[in-house]
């Protein structure tokens, strides 16, 4: 498991969050959630998955939000970056947004997630597996955890 995790630096705009972490820039995944379209303004996010227990903070701390019944959001609370989801059913859900990685040239994505959500006109030119969120038994599982049901189940 740990051989797929790098050192990497990050953080927001104004660089007043900066973070240090271990991630897997190889397996970065689109999510086409709602709640990621609302928290970066944009159609999608791109996560890179953190290794459980690397992650430091090593000026202010972000300011989260909890933004779903299963995970809080991590924000700078001067210049608005998003920056982090942490996921309150499991550890190794822990991500970083693609954008706020020093070198965010380096992530490989690898496949789209909560497809069922993706806008119609927001076409990304690849192959790579598209997943809807019932197909994710793990993701179920999480939602189940939380109480909620089939519909309208935000990450
Ligand atoms: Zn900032
Ligand atoms: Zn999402």
């Amino acid at each position: 498991m740990s051989d797929k995790f790098v050192p990497v630096t990050g953080g927001c705009l104004c660089r007043a969050v900066r973070y240090e972490a271990e991630v897997n820039l190889d397996e970065a995944y689109y999510c086409h959630c709602v709640t990621c379209q609302k928290t970066t303004g944009a159609p999608a996010e791109i996560g890179i998955l953190v290794k459980p227990g690397t992650l430091k903070f090593t000026k202010e701390d972000p300011k989260f939000f909890q933004t779903s019944p299963i995970a809080r959001r991590g924000f700078c609370r001067h210049c608005g970056s998003r920056l982090i989801y942490v996921s309150q059913c499991r550890e190794d859900w822990t991500n970083v947004s693609a954008g706020s990685l020093d070198h965010p040239e380096r992530v490989v994505p690898t496949e789209h997630i909560c497809v069922e959500s993706q806008l119609p006109w927001y076409e990304v030119a690849d192959n790579l597996p598209r997943i809807r969120s019932e197909d994710y038994p793990d993701l179920e599982e999480a939602w189940a955890s939380a109480g909620l049901t089939h519909e309208g189940k935000p990450l």
